[in-house]
């Protein structure tokens, strides 16, 4: 998920996507994914589950964190680095906190409740934002990088990024919550940036 100010558009015209490792990440090793955007076939399909907890496992799950980091995100699912796996990571501190550094891997809604309409962005649908309404309260299942489970509840933006992101799992995309007025409007403006090779 996006992070809601527009810093993130001034950062990504300086980062460049690298498959090199970076120096100076927190992670002295850390490899920078680029980020698929709309109109990608892997963000559009289920993603399957995670069964292998090693090292390389490990290292794809700091390289996320990073790669989030650097796009100045919020969360960030597999399938947006082009891994149709059902992991995701979740930071709403962006880096200030390193204990709100969430891996989610299987995870899972195990109960919702309330409303809240807030706008939402995407990494994968960069320059739009539209209001979406999710619940206020959600608790999910999930795995650790390590494949151990836990459960935890978020409320307002976490909460928003748990749907969010399990959403990227199965396929689904923010604007896909939005009326079809709004998101035949993103989709025509995407399609004239793709024309112009500006997507
Ligand atoms: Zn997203």
């Amino acid at each position: 998920m996006r992070k809601r100010n527009g810093i993130s558009r001034v950062i990504s015209g300086n980062w460049r996507p690298s498959e090199t490792r970076r120096q100076g990440a927190t992670n002295e090793t850390a490899m920078l994914y680029p980020i698929v955007k709309y109109g990608a076939e892997v963000l559009t399909r289920p993603a399957t589950r995670v069964t292998k907890f090693d090292a390389d496992f490990e290292t794809l799950c700091a390289d996320m964190f990073e790669s989030m980091y650097a796009a100045q995100g919020v969360g960030l699912a597999a399938p947006q680095i082009g891994k149709s796996v059902r992991l995701a990571v979740i930071d709403v501190t962006v880096g200030k906190n390193p204990e709100a550094k969430l891996v989610l891997v299987n995870p899972e809604i195990i109960h919702a409740e309330g409303e809240h309409r807030d706008e939402e962005g995407c990494l994968s649908v960069p320059g739009f934002r539209g209001a979406v309404i999710r619940p206020q309260f959600v608790t999910v299942r999930a795995q650790n990088a390590k494949g151990e489970t836990y459960e935890m509840r978020g409320e307002g933006l976490l909460g928003r990024a748990f749907c969010h992101e399990i959403d990227h799992l199965n396929g689904v995309l923010f604007i896909q919550h939005l009326s079809l007025i709004k998101r035949d409007l993103i989709k025509r403006k995407i399609r004239k940036l793709s024309k112009r090779g500006e997507w």
